[in-house]
């Protein structure tokens, strides 16, 4: 019922070569996988070659963040319809090396949600953990402060045009992956606390595992009931092994 969505985030790598040679190698391998719906998230100067590469393709493009603000005088940002012009479907917001490294709070996430919802772009909210919130028992208080801390903002019907991933802090970028378990048991939590707001978002909302996703545990981890797709980082960046993951979708 809920389509998988396999999204890569291919965060700050790669040249306009290496871009190029991707894109290629998704396009190419993206025409033999029916059930995923696949994404990605390059870095915004290629933005503009993924446009014209994926047309006529399958392959959907996101950006990596955008800006809180629609236009003006906000050096070296970028606004959702500029995003929205360069043929970007789906934005990733709130991504935790964005909270850690650039600040970015509840209420500038939230912001950016709304910039994305006003262009017709569709979010991808990221949530999650550190390995010490996890260690002194607090993963559900800290998702559930995530959470709300957008619904109380911005409403739980934007939450019909939102995607969620969770992205245990811990897991991203180590080799450390959640067990199937342990994301089914956040996803399910995510999942309830959308439904105390509406049931019906809750059904229907995509909730996606990010952190050291790759081929070998793809498998496990997407079919898990509440594990609607992934976020990908590292795995992205080779067009085999994304490919691998999609296919396991
Ligand atoms: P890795 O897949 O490299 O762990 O990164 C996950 C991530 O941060 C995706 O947004």
């Amino acid at each position: 019922m809920r389509q998988p969505l396999i999204a890569g985030n291919w965060k700050m790598n790669g040249t306009k070569a290496s871009a190029e040679a991707l894109l290629s190698g998704v396009i190419a391998g993206a025409t033999a996988i029916a059930k995923a719906e696949i994404a990605v998230c390059p870095p915004f100067p290629f933005l503009s070659l993924g446009e014209q590469m994926l047309a006529g393709s399958t392959v959907r493009l996101g950006a990596q963040t955008v800006s809180t603000e629609p236009s003006g005088a906000y050096t070296g940002e970028v606004s959702a319809a500029m995003l929205a012009e360069f043929g970007c479907r789906y934005v990733i917001c709130g991504h935790s090396e964005r909270r850690e490294y650039y600040g970015e709070t509840d209420e500038i996430v939230a912001k950016k949600l709304s910039a994305c919802l006003a262009q017709g772009l569709t979010p991808i909210l990221c949530v999650g953990e550190s390995l010490q919130q996890r260690e002194q028992g607090q993963t559900e208080t800290v998702i559930a402060g995530q959470i709300d801390g957008i619904v109380s903002r911005i409403g739980i019907d934007a939450f019909s045009r939102i995607e969620i991933a969770y992205e245990p802090i811990w897991a991203i970028g180590t080799g450390m992956t959640a067990t199937p378990e342990q994301a089914q048991a956040v996803h399910v939590f995510i999942r309830q606390r959308i439904a105390g707001d509406s049931q019906a978002i809750a059904g229907k909302i995509r909730i996606l595992y990010g952190g050291s996703m790759k081929a070998a545990n793809a498998r496990d981890l997407l079919s898990q009931p509440d594990i609607d797709g992934g976020l990908i980082g590292g795995a992205s960046l080779v067009a085999d092994d994304f490919l691998a993951i999609c296919q396991a979708g």
